[in-house]
């Protein structure tokens, strides 16, 4: 994954830290990160209600 220079967290659901970052194109993206140490998830969504949903459903696979 690339680094998150420019993480804005905003909010957490659980475990998993929602924020935004710009991408490379300088468009907003909604990232959500995992905080669990060794579950290291994480993925990026291109809207907030997105992102929130896979925040909500994600399950830590260590454990
Ligand atoms: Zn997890």
């Amino acid at each position: 994954m690339p680094a998150r220079d420019f993480f804005h967290s905003v909010m957490s659901i659980g475990p998993v830290q929602l924020g935004t970052h710009r991408d490379r194109h300088g468009r907003t993206k909604y990232a959500a990160v995992c905080t669990t140490d060794d579950c290291g998830w994480s993925a990026d969504y291109s809207t907030q209600s997105a992102a929130q949903l896979a925040a909500r459903t994600h399950r830590c696979k260590v454990r």
